[in-house]
């Protein structure tokens, strides 16, 4: 048995399971050469492989088609490409006259492509490259001898063990059987971390070198709720925590109950309890009976498991759905999200030094205006549906205010000159995630309709920490003195004008942090699906008072350390009471 005593705990619970090693497969090939004696049998290899994936593509297709996703369409286009005659005829060409190998071939012929679908100026076109790079890196994956890896089918509890996990790859997660996940790189606010939440899987990040530490099929026993992963364990080791998961599972279920209460305080203050969601599934917007709102949609995840930018209509079309099911009440619905952690295939984007201070999010949107006024005109149709609160992330200044107010209106008159509805009432806001924002909280809210603040960016920028590297985790602290009196500064600039305010981050959620966030005058929070009957049972079992206490306390208290002690400590003795 090996302990391993590394890394962050970032969705709590007990995974037990067999090690699945996923690793993103990225060809790594030199050129090589045959003799002219070799064509026939180096044009028999390309065939064969040509064949396994032409079977590979139809399986995913069937097994989508079973689950009635309209997934299958990307992959019935990659069987098209896969037998383009241009292409095939290339590869042909590469291999009988210039000789190459099968596989030099294939990516050669591919690169060209790929090539020339990049440097057309149109967007379809050059959209169409993610799904070459995938059938490309398909072909030359199966010549290597293997196998596919996917997530999306396992016959066992299963414990995922991964370099990172991008947003597409856990779109498809099977979430029967998938006990646990533990990551090498990834921070607590990461998207694995926010989507490992909300499916309620048990997630470590931040394990380094975990593929020398954890090998395919060993049992796997992650403990996130202390930070512990054993490989091998013994019966004893099993058998405490088969126990201690049960004691778990019993837990949450008891909290659940309070799923169904009102977000209403003992001394009767009531909050407005929002939720976050990402991709506008039936499954995601079920829990719309038991929630006051979208507090944060969080769009990018329509581009990112998308092999080409969303149409205004399919965006139209998703949003609309939203604000149907949540009629009149608000839906939050933020402005793509791309640059930092996470990235499009299907925009080209340079490398940057410091993704998360570069071009992300509206910076990213000003460059690719099109695509952007897209998005706007979507958002600003479906208006009509319902009560839409449209949100802008990652705004600096009021320069960045005043240029989005400026685009917001050349749509609106676009549409009032194509003669289509739009609603007059929605609201214009944006995210306080950057610190400049909070020196100049009074001219904010007196420009916007509403804010929302995004803790896991604020802390970011605040402590000038990266979210996201595994070596400064410890630097990253959501409860620092420092994150309380900032927010309590937005809180005051927005009271005094009397416009809402909410918190839509992962402190939005977050049993300690909620209660000083409330007790500073915070009345509109936001948090993954997976947080909220714990969080109303939070309000529901405490007063105000109680919690104003708490906040004042807190103000004064020097460190992160202290805070997190000291709400512990008081949340106990009111349980306990
Ligand atoms: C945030 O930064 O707190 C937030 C909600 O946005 P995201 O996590 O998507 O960056
Ligand atoms: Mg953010």
């Amino acid at each position: 048995m090996k302990t391993i005593q590394q890394g962050k705990s970032v969705s709590e619970g007990i995974g037990i399971g067999k090690a699945y090693i996923y690793k993103q497969y990225s060809p790594n090939l030199h050129a090589s050469y045959i003799q002219p004696s070799q064509v026939s049998e180096e044009l028999a290899s390309f065939f064969d492989v040509q064949s396994k994936a032409e079977k590979e593509i139809k399986e995913i297709i069937k097994r989508f088609e079973l689950k009635n996703d309209d997934k299958s369409k990307i992959f019935e286009a990659h069987l098209e490409m896969l037998f383009d005659i241009m292409i095939v005829a290339e590869v042909k060409r590469l291999i009988t006259e210039v000789h190459h190998t099968y596989t030099y071939a294939i990516q050669c012929a591919f690169d060209q492509f790929i090539e020339m679908f990049n440097s057309v100026d149109n967007v379809m076109i050059n959209e169409r490259t993610a799904d070459l790079k995938d059938i490309r890196n398909r072909l030359l994956r199966i010549s290597e001898g293997i196998p596919e890896s996917s997530l999306s089918t396992f016959d066992q509890p299963t414990i995922i063990i991964a370099h990172d996990l991008y947003p597409s790859d856990t779109a498809s997660l099977d979430r029967s059987h998938v006990q646990g996940i533990i990551t090498e790189v990834g921070g607590k606010t990461s998207h694995t971390a926010i989507i490992a939440k909300d499916y309620e899987i048990p997630a470590m990040i931040g394990v380094d070198h975990v593929f020398g530490l954890i090998k395919q099929g060993d049992r796997v026993v992650v403990d996130a709720m202390n930070g512990k992963i054993y490989v091998d364990p013994d019966a004893k080791v099993i058998e405490k925590y088969v126990n201690q998961q049960k004691d778990y599972l019993f837990e949450k279920e008891l909290e659940k109950k309070y799923l169904t209460t009102k977000p209403v305080t003992l001394d009767q203050v009531k909050i407005e309890l929002s939720v976050n969601i990402s991709n506008a599934s039936d499954d995601e917007l079920e829990i719309e009976s038991f929630v006051d709102g979208i507090g944060l949609f969080r769009s990018e995840f329509l581009y990112m498991d998308s092999r080409h930018l969303p149409t205004e209509d399919q965006q139209f079309g998703i949003y609309r759905k939203v604000l149907e099911k949540f009629k009149n009440k608000p839906v939050i619905i933020r402005t793509l999200d791309i640059g930092g952690d996470k990235k499009l295939d299907i925009l080209k984007t340079p490398e940057e030094e410091n993704p998360f201070l570069g071009n992300r999010a509206i910076r990213l949107c000003f460059d690719h205006i099109e695509m952007f006024k897209t998005q706007i005109r979507a958002l600003l149709r479906a208006s009509v549906y319902g009560d839409l609160w449209m949100m802008f992330p990652m705004v600096g200044s009021m320069d960045d205010i005043n240029d989005l107010k400026q685009i917001v209106k050349e749509v609106q008159t676009e549409l009032v000159k194509d003669d289509i509805p739009f609603s007059p009432s929605y609201k214009f806001g944006i995210m306080i995630e950057i610190p400049s924002l909070i020196m100049i909280a009074d001219h904010v809210a007196d420009a916007v309709d509403f804010a929302s603040i995004g803790s896991n960016d604020l802390v970011q920028y605040l402590e000038a920490v990266d979210r996201l590297n595994p070596h400064v985790t410890e630097y990253y602290q959501s409860y620092a003195p420092s994150v309380f009196r900032s927010i309590k500064m937005v809180i005051e600039a927005f009271k005094e004008v009397n416009k809402p305010l909410s918190i839509c981050g992962e402190l939005g959620g977050d049993r300690v942090a909620v209660p000083i966030l409330l007790g500073l005058g915070m009345r509109k929070i936001s948090m993954n699906q997976a947080s909220v009957s714990s969080v109303k049972h939070l309000i529901a079992t405490n007063e105000m008072k109680t919690f104003e206490k708490m906040a004042n306390h807190c103000l004064k208290l020097k460190t992160e350390h202290e805070i997190v002690r000291y709400v512990k400590s008081e949340l106990t003795k009111s349980k306990t009471a």
